[in-house]
């Protein structure tokens, strides 16, 4: 998901555990998804840009 947040692009993933909105700016895309960690609930999930 992207939020435009004025002039820059911001990338943020949701949790599919509890919903929680990870900031993955600052993640490098890859093709095969990037793995990230959700500090609310502990949970690991897939994203895939
Ligand atoms: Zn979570």
């Amino acid at each position: 998901m992207w939020v435009d947040l004025g002039e820059i692009m911001v990338a943020k993933a949701k949790c599919s555990v509890c919903g929680n909105k990870i900031d993955i700016s600052g993640i490098p895309p890859r093709l095969e998804g990037v793995k990230i960690y959700c500090r609310i609930c502990g949970a690991t999930s897939l994203h895939k840009f």
